[in-house]
């Protein structure tokens, strides 16, 4: 990944920390119950994606701290056992027993920085938590609804999920990648739009993914998975429709553009594909597939 993407994220953090409630200093190293990072273990749970794993292993390597425990981290939260059966991690590895403190506490994922601020309904909140009866219970399918910075995170997130290593045709496995999934709440006619697409039933489909974009009108990411989602039923002019959405919400975002491209190609016009990967290879000049496109479009047209 840039250095250009990661300093946004950091930017996100830091707006976010301006939104969140306020610690009173050394609360927590007071209590001295660090509950919070020890959540995983005891059955709860603490969503990272991929973004804020790339995310702190970049931290460590302007920071210098060992690589490894990015991978106990990873241990942590899928709840690996030894061979006794036992919990590797009964607490997060970065929680530094002697200091009392997050060691990468700078680069924190999301879900630790809203502990305390908004708990998700039906999360036993510990009762000698500072936040016990401060943070906000909020609905699990209401997340995206109820915090506001949950939109900004998931366009964060879709341009994380856009500068991978891409390859065209778009890989199914881009397509199905269960983050993209995570953007939407279970009611979010979203997901009957997707279910009708896979059913082969094109104009109810298409009626669900107007509905949401109804119903999230500024929401960028929502007609960038339309968009994919129409490229992968081979609807091209229809998912150009849709990556023209997705690029005026979010004119910055290199993957967006690259999506648009992709749906121009396809659909044959072929002079507004060059102009898209061009406007994508600007924003992001690392995206190889982008490059590729756009040479061999050159040289043909
Ligand atoms: S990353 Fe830091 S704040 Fe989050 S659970 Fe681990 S030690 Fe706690
Ligand atoms: S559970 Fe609450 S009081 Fe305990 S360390 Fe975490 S935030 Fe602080």
């Amino acid at each position: 990944m840039e250095q250009a993407f990661f300093k946004k994220i950091t930017q996100f953090y830091e707006q976010l920390e301006s939104d969140l409630i306020q610690v009173e200093e050394n609360v927590c190293k007071a209590c001295q119950c660090s509950e919070c990072c020890s959540i995983v273990a005891k059955g709860g749970e603490h969503s990272v994606s991929s973004m804020e794993l790339d995310y702190i292993e970049n931290y460590y390597q302007e920071t210098g701290y060992p690589q490894g425990n990015i991978n106990l981290f990873k241990e942590y939260l899928s709840r690996k056992k030894d061979t006794a059966g036992e919990i590797l991690h009964p607490i997060c590895p970065f929680f530094s027993k002697q200091n009392f403190q997050c060691s990468i506490y700078s680069a924190r994922p999301l879900s630790c920085r809203l502990f305390g601020s908004y708990f998700i309904e039906g999360f036993q909140v510990p009762s000698r938590c500072y936040f016990n009866t401060i943070g906000k219970i909020v609905k699990k399918d209401e997340f995206i609804k109820e915090i506001p910075f949950a939109v900004a995170f998931s366009e964060l997130k879709a341009e994380h999920l856009g500068a991978q290593k891409i390859t065209l045709p778009l890989s199914p496995e881009l397509h199905q990648n269960p983050e993209y999934l995570s953007f939407f709440d279970s009611s979010d006619p979203y997901l009957k739009g997707r279910k009708n697409l896979q059913d082969g039933k094109i104009t109810k489909a298409l009626e669900h993914y107007q509905e949401t974009i109804v119903k999230n009108p500024k929401q960028s990411f929502i007609p960038c998975c339309i968009s994919l989602d129409l490229i992968q039923a081979q609807q091209y002019a229809e998912a150009a429709a849709y990556g023209e959405k997705a690029v005026t919400l979010s004119p910055e975002n290199a993957f967006y553009h690259f999506v648009l491209a992709i749906a121009y190609q396809l659909s044959g016009k072929i002079e507004k594909a060059i102009e898209s990967y061009q406007e994508s290879l600007k924003l992001n000049p690392e995206n190889e597939a982008a490059k590729t496109t756009l040479n061999s479009l050159l040289q043909s047209s």
